[in-house]
C-alpha cells in the first residue's frame, strides 16, 4: 500500500526524522493562507506517484500571491493518472546539496538494504542505470538492528558526510525503526537535503507498506487512499477476493494465487492478454463464483473468460453450482471456457454437463481455447 507524502511526513515526525514545516491544503486560497508565516514556500501536489517535480507538481513561490497563483496551476493538474485534490505547502528549505536515503525489503540479500547516494534529487532508477556505483548499499539483518559503529564507517567510506554523520545516523536509525515497526517494504527520502545552516532535512518522503502485514496495523490501514485501487479492486476486497486489474481482454477466475499467476503466464506465453488477476481463494462458497464473475464482467474490454479450477479444498461441484447461479443472475455475453479438475471433479462436470456446459481437463488446451475465443475464432 502506498501513502501520500504528507502521510509519510506525519509518520516521519513521530519517529523524530527532521522535516521542513508543512501544512496540508485543498485549494489555492487555503494554500495562500497556510503560507503566510513563511518567506519562501514550496507548493507540492499530493498524488500517489513520484516524479511530481518533472510533471510541474512542485513549485517554489516567494509571496502569498505567488503561492496562490502556483497552487491554482498545480490543483488543475493530472499527474500519472491522478487528479490533484490535495497540496502540501511547505516552508522552503535552502538546499546546499541533495542526497538520497532509502531502505528496501531486499529479498535477494535476505535483509533490509540501506541505499545512499550523494547524487540525490534525481530519479534513483535513472541513477541506478547511468551510474550504479554512485549508489552505496548496506544490508541490515532485521533481527540484529543497526550498530552505530558499522553505520559510521559505512558513511565514512561512502558519502562521507564529514561533520554531519551524527544527524544522518540518528535519521537512519529512526527510519529503520519506522520501517520495521510498521512493516514497510520501502521508505525513501529524496532529496535528503543539506541546508546552508548545516541541517539534514527530509524534503520528500515516500513509504510503501506490506499489504499482507496491514492487519497488524489498523492505524496504517486507516491511511489507505481509495484512489490507489480501481473500483473493481475495492469491491473485490470487500467480497474477500484477491483481484488486480490488468489491461488485456481475457477475464480470469482461478482458485489459488500461485495457480492464478501460472495461468496469467500461460495466457501470455500463448499470445493472449489477461484482463485481471483473480484468486477466488480456497473456500467452497458458490456465491464467490457469482461475485467474481460479476466483477470480471463489468469490464467492457472482456472478450472471453477463463475459469481455471484445480480443486483441493475448493470442491468442483461447488464451483459448478456457483457458475450455474452466476449464469442465472448475470448476463454472461462472452464465451466462458472452463477447466475443472480435482476434488469432486466428476460431480462438478456432471452438474455442468446437465446445463449444457463442457469442462476441459488440460490447462494448456483451455488457455489456447480462450485466446481463440477472445479473437473471435473457434
Ligand atoms: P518528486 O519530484 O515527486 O520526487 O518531488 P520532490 O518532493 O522530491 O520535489 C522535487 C524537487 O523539488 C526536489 O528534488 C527539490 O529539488 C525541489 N524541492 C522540494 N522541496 C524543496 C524545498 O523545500 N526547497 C527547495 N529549494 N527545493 C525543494
Ligand atoms: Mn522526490
Amino acid at each position: 500500500m502506498k501513502v501520500h507524502e504528507y502521510q509519510a511526513r506525519d509518520l516521519f515526525k513521530t519517529y523524530n526524522i527532521p522535516v521542513n514545516d508543512y501544512k496540508l491544503v485543498s485549494n489555492a486560497k487555503e494554500a495562500r493562507e497556510a503560507s503566510m508565516a513563511w518567506k519562501q514556500v514550496v507548493v507540492k501536489a499530493q498524488v500517489l506517484v513520484g516524479g511530481r517535480g518533472k510533471a510541474g507538481g512542485v513549485k517554489l513561490a516567494n509571496s502569498p500571491e505567488e503561492v496562490e497563483a502556483k497552487a491554482a496551476v498545480i490543483s488543475g493538474l493530472e499527474i500519472g493518472g491522478y487528479r490533484v485534490d490535495k497540496m502540501l505547502v511547505c516552508d522552503s528549505a535552502s538546499i546546499e546539496k541533495e542526497y538520497y536515503l532509502g531502505l528496501i525489503l531486499d529479498r535477494s540479500r535476505q535483509g533490509i538494504t540501506l541505499m545512499l547516494t550523494d547524487q540525490g534529487g534525481v530519479d534513483i532508477e535513472e541513477l541506478a542505470e547511468i551510474n550504479p556505483s554512485a549508489i552505496h548499499r548496506l544490508t541490515l539483518h532485521p533481527h540484529k538492528g543497526i550498530d552505530g559503529a558499522t553505520l559510521d564507517s559505512f558513511l565514512a567510506n561512502s558519502i562521507s558526510l564529514e561533520g554531519l554523520r551524527r544527524q544522518a545516523i540518528s535519521t537512519i536509525k529512526n527510519l529503520y525503526s519506522l520501517f520495521l515497526e510498521n512493516d514497510a517494504s520501502l521508505v525513501e527520502i529524496n532529496p535528503y537535503a543539506l541546508t546552508p545552516g548545516g541541517k539534514m532535512l527530509a524534503l520528500d518522503s515516500k513509504i510503501n507498506f506490506d499489504d499482507n502485514a496491514l492487519f497488524k496495523h489498523p492505524e496504517i490501514e486507516a491511511l489507505r487512499n481509495p484512489e490507489e485501487s480501481s473500483p473493481d479492486e475495492l469491491e473485490a476486497r470487500t467480497k474477500g477476493l484477491s483481484f488486480v486489474s490488468l489491461d488485456g481482454d481475457i477475464g480470469c477466475m482461478v482458485n489459488g494465487a500461485g495457480l492464478a499467476m501460472a495461468t496469467l503466464d500461460l495466457i501470455e506465453l500463448h499470445g493472449g492478454k489477461a484482463a485481471n488477476f483473480l484468486d477466488v481463494g480456497g473456500s467452497s462458497n458458490p456465491q464467490k463464483a457469482v461475485d467474481a464473475l460479476g466483477i470480471i464482467l463489468r469490464n467492457n474490454r472482456i472478450k472471453a473468460i477463463l475459469i481455471n479450477i484445480f480443486g483441493g479444498i475448493t470442491r468442483c461441484d461447488d464451483i459448478a453450482n456457483g457458475l450455474l447461479m452466476a449464469r442465472k443472475k448475470l448476463d454472461i455475453d462472452v464465451p466462458l471456457i472452463i477447466r475443472l479438475v480435482g476434488t469432486n471433479e466428476k460431480e462438478g462436470r456432471a452438474i455442468l454437463k446437465e446445463a449444457g456446459l463442457d469442462a476441459i481437463y488440460d490447462l494448456d488446451d483451455a488457455v489456447r481455447k480462450v485466446i481463440r475465443a477472445a479473437r473471435g475464432v473457434s
